[in-house]
């Protein structure tokens, strides 16, 4: 399959089929992240046991790439270490900006490096990390992110 229709295809399926969006019973953390240049408005939540996530959703909304973001990104932090975590927001974020283009890098991605293409798209770059840079502030500055 060609990319770019593989690319369309993921962002189409998370967007009528979400999996991880709702409201959480008890989130240990939350936080809402907002790309006001195109309308993009979540707020991630995120149960912590010890180091590891457990689990992951985000309400709100916003265009079809913003949305596909956050949730292939729960899908992928899910079970991971926090610090696992902060580093595949790194590893997306560089791919997304072009800064990181090497494959083993971006496998780790999962399907989130269906997004790889983003990086040609200046308009849309903040809409496909909003999701990664919400959840890397919420583990990074939990203060911010209690309820
Ligand atoms: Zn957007």
């Amino acid at each position: 399959m060609e990319l770019k229709q593989l690319y369309r295809e993921i962002v189409n399926e998370h967007n009528m089929h979400p999996v991880h969006k709702g409201k959480m019973e008890s989130a240990d953390l939350v936080l809402r992240g907002v790309n006001p240049s195109c309308g993009d408005d979540i707020t991630l939540q995120l149960k912590i046991d010890g180091d590891v996530i457990t689990d992951a959703m985000y309400e709100g909304s916003g265009c079809a790439i913003s949305q596909a973001s956050v949730d292939m990104m729960a899908d992928q932090i899910i079970g991971k270490k926090k610090d696992e975590a902060i580093k595949l927001a790194g590893t997306f974020m560089g791919m997304i900006k072009g800064e990181i283009t090497d494959e083993e890098s971006i496998e780790a991605l999962d399907e989130a490096a269906a997004l790889q293409d983003v990086a040609h798209m200046p308009a849309r770059v903040k809409c496909a990390v909003l999701g990664w840079h919400t959840m890397q502030e919420m583990l990074e500055h939990p203060e911010k992110a209690n309820e």
